[in-house]
């Protein structure tokens, strides 16, 4: 296992350009849109113009080429700022165009990847049903053959950006009695296709920027050419587009936790009680100092994880049994480990502004709110742990 790393000048270049452009141009909204719960429609379009929609897509299909790693910097950066905007991009770059990349033909990646790429299209990834969330294999959405294409019936829950998407990546069962090994295929549905409607959107305890949507598919007829990877073969898609999504996750997690900290920090340093800034406290020292050690080890397991992920590359049939292996532990550590973390370091932070951190409107109460769900989506934490014991067991450690 590698573990060196550094960041390149152009990596840190990027970084620096994207921490400017989300204090300029995200900031001054965020607090508007998490109080109107609204899509913040502008902001997208800035951060479509700035290429931060393709961020890991090779500059061939209309990307920045920036890989893996170049696409973590971007997350943990709009993440210091805004959790809603972060889970925008990923739900589209994580979920939407990892799967164009890695399984697409050419002739989809010229027609999907790269005008997602290049910010002019919006993707969402549809797995989740009322009757499977983490038995995510059992879905009941049907795919039946008609003619050389394909019928899709059935109800999704849960789509990130599922109202505005262009086109929504879709698993259905095309074998029912197959299941996840051989009955599971992803598809491509465009909005406006006949049949396929936004159903209810869900009113959300945190990330009040971003829409999730029920999505309705009453015999939505798609071509042969809407089908990603191999018939059949869907769900190793979408278990290869979470990989990405749970290193890209944790990288979120980072930059949410650091905010937190630094707003944290300096509350503390100017906020007196009993004669003294509440950060002589030894009490209040010995919190920043577990912050401090987190948001470190955190910095560690992500770039280690997207490192490897990019000295993979993107073409899953040169991978060998074990890079993927370690590639899916490795995810699975840096997103469980990550939300966990964050929720830990916000809870203090929230701790330490006393009675303000339960006021409604301060940045710190909505990253309380924001950072909860990162235990739950792209895999709950408990699956997160059975996919790491599951690979101890038969692998060692
Ligand atoms: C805001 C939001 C955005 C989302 N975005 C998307 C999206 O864009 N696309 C998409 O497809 N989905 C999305 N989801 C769905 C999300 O991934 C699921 O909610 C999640 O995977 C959990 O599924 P579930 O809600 O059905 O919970 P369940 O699977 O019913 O789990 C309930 C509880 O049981 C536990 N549990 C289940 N099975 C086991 C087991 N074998 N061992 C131990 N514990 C177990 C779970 O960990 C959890 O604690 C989103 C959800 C939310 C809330």
């Amino acid at each position: 296992m590698a573990i060196e790393f550094s960041l390149t000048p152009d990596q840190e270049a990027f970084r620096d350009a994207v921490r400017a452009f989300a204090q300029k141009e995200i900031l001054p909204v965020v607090a508007e849109m998490d109080e109107r719960e609204e899509f913040p429609e502008r902001t997208v379009r800035r951060m479509q113009e700035e290429g931060y929609f393709g961020v890991p897509v090779p500059e061939e299909y209309g990307g920045l080429g920036l890989g893996k790693v170049g696409y973590c910097l971007l997350t943990e950066e709009l993440a210091r700022v805004d959790a809603s905007h972060t889970a925008i991009v990923g739900a589209h770059t994580s979920l939407g165009t990892t799967p164009l990349l890695y399984y697409g033909t050419e002739e989809q990646k010229r027609r999907f990847l790269e005008p997602a790429a290049r910010g002019q299209k919006l993707l969402a990834f549809s797995l989740t049903e009322p009757g499977s969330g983490s038995d995510s294999g059992a879905l009941r959405t049907v795919a039946e053959r008609d003619g050389d294409g394909w019928r899709l019936t059935g109800t999704k829950i849960y789509v990130t950006n599922g109202r505005e998407a262009d086109t929504v990546l879709v698993l259905a069962a095309n074998d029912l009695k197959l299941g996840p090994n051989g009955g599971v295929t992803a598809f491509l549905v465009d909005k406006g296709t006949d049949g396929f409607r936004v159903g209810r959107c869900e009113k959300k305890m945190g990330l009040h920027g971003t829409s999730t949507a029920e999505l309705i598919l009453d015999h939505v007829r798609v071509g042969p050419d809407r089908v990603v990877g191999e018939v059949g073969r869907g769900f190793i898609v979408a278990m290869t587009a979470l990989d990405v999504g749970r290193v890209s996750l944790g990288a979120g997690a980072l930059g949410g936790m650091q905010a937190a900290a630094q707003e944290a920090l300096s509350f503390a340093q100017n906020r007196t009680q009993f004669g003294l800034p509440i950060s002589e406290y030894e009490a209040i020292q010995f919190k920043f100092a577990d912050m401090a050690m987190l948001i470190h080890a955190l910095r560690l397991l992500v770039y280690q994880a997207a490192a490897h992920q990019d000295r993979m590359g993107y073409v899953p049939k040169a991978w060998n049994r074990l890079e993927r292996l370690v590639k899916t532990r490795e995810s699975a550590t840096v997103k469980c480990l990550g939300s966990e973390w964050a929720s830990q370091v916000i809870d203090e932070a929230l701790q330490i502004h006393g009675g303000l951190g339960y006021i409604r409107g301060t940045p710190v109460e909505r990253a309380y709110r924001d950072a909860r769900i990162s235990e739950i989506f792209e895999g709950t934490n408990e699956i997160q742990r059975l996919v790491v014991a599951r690979d101890l067991l038969s692998r060692g450690w």
